[in-house]
């Protein structure tokens, strides 16, 4: 009976995770592009008609109208309904991870911020200041629930809180050196202020040591995919994880419709 139990928890937790996949897509849609989040409702970019309340499904909308607009018969992007089972599957880990509802919960949304971050960054090279900002905010506020749920006093809430502001601090430093570095290095500055706001946020839900052993994994990573290449052509802005970096040299567009 446990396996049928763990079975249909982690499906409802999927069909939570690919929901707010599906919300992410939106999001790294209408944020770049200043449009608001909430209206109009989800509609084709080409004919401009809204779109079915079931065509809208996690996933299976892409997969039954094999990848086009009902209407216009517009191609669909791939990329939607892989966000969407990503942060599905990302959201089943992440749960059998942590166990815990407070631990799960955030990281299931600073994984939503990551996932979002990311794909904004590749599509148009720019970390939004709404997002990172927000992201910040949510992480300081993730600490002091941590704090809370661990010693429910004063002392304890503020020293975990401190862990978070410690690492949103140390973050900015890491960034600092890593552009200082690389100008001495490559004699040019190539990373954007976007960038310093996101290790500010990874550093307010990590705590500092957490963000030091992401920056190193992300480095050892970085130098292996993208194997010595120069940080970016011009002035573009690129993150400080190189894995994010490495990404830039693909060339990509955004998808071509909006949900
Ligand atoms: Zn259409």
């Amino acid at each position: 009976m446990e396996w049928l139990f763990s079975g249909l928890t982690s499906l409802v937790v999927f069909i939570l995770g690919a929901c707010i996949g599906s919300f992410l897509n939106v999001v790294i849609y209408r944020i770049p592009a200043g449009l608001s989040l909430l209206f109009p409702p989800s509609r084709c970019p080409s004919c401009l008609r809204r779109l079915k309340n079931y065509d809208n499904v996690p996933v299976l909308g892409w997969l039954w109208l094999r990848g086009r607009c009902r209407y216009c018969k517009t191609r669909i992007s791939v990329r939607y309904p892989l966000v969407e089972a990503a942060t599905g599957l990302l959201f089943v880990w992440v749960f059998w991870t942590f166990n815990l509802p407070l631990p799960a919960l955030g990281y299931w949304a600073f994984l939503s911020w990551l996932l979002a971050l990311s794909l904004i960054d590749l599509d148009t090279m720019t970390l939004p200041n709404s997002l990172t900002q927000s992201g910040l905010i949510v992480g300081l506020m993730f600490q002091v629930g941590v704090g809370w749920m661990n010693a429910p006093t004063l002392a304890g809430i503020s020293h975990q809180l401190m862990t978070g502001i410690l690492g949103a601090v140390i973050g900015l430093w890491l960034f600092d050196l890593i552009t200082i570095v690389g100008s001495m290095v490559f004699g040019q500055t190539a990373m954007g202020g976007g960038d310093a706001k996101l290790a500010a946020m990874m550093g307010a839900w990590l705590g500092w040591k957490y963000l030091l052993l992401a920056s190193f994994l992300a480095c050892a990573v970085g130098a292996f995919v993208g194997g010595g290449r120069s940080p970016s052509d011009s002035s573009t802005a690129v993150s400080p994880c190189p894995l994010v970096h490495s990404w830039h040299s693909v060339p990509s567009s955004p998808p071509s419709l909006e949900k």
